[in-house]
């Protein structure tokens, strides 16, 4: 008697734990870093750095990675 109830145990666990990494694959199965890549790559005119266009700073017609090259513009000084 006692084994059954532990074998039973036993059992509803291993669904248990299977039905849980099931799920927590799910998720991680759909690629995050597809947004990013669809986006379109710009280049800072400061620096060269490529950065997502929603990240980058616009500036007199350019466009830069951060506040700081966009104030400092394109230029080399
Ligand atoms: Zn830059």
């Amino acid at each position: 008697m006692g084994k059954l109830l532990v074998l039973i145990l036993l059992v509803v666990l291993a669904v248990w734990v299977i039905r849980r990494a099931f799920r927590a694959s799910r998720p991680a199965r759909e690629p995050e870093k597809r947004p990013l890549e669809q986006q379109d790559l710009v280049r800072c005119a400061r620096c060269g750095v490529h950065l997502p266009r929603s990240e980058a700073r616009q500036a007199e017609g350019r466009l830069y990675c951060g506040e700081e090259h966009a104030r400092l513009g394109a230029g080399g000084a």
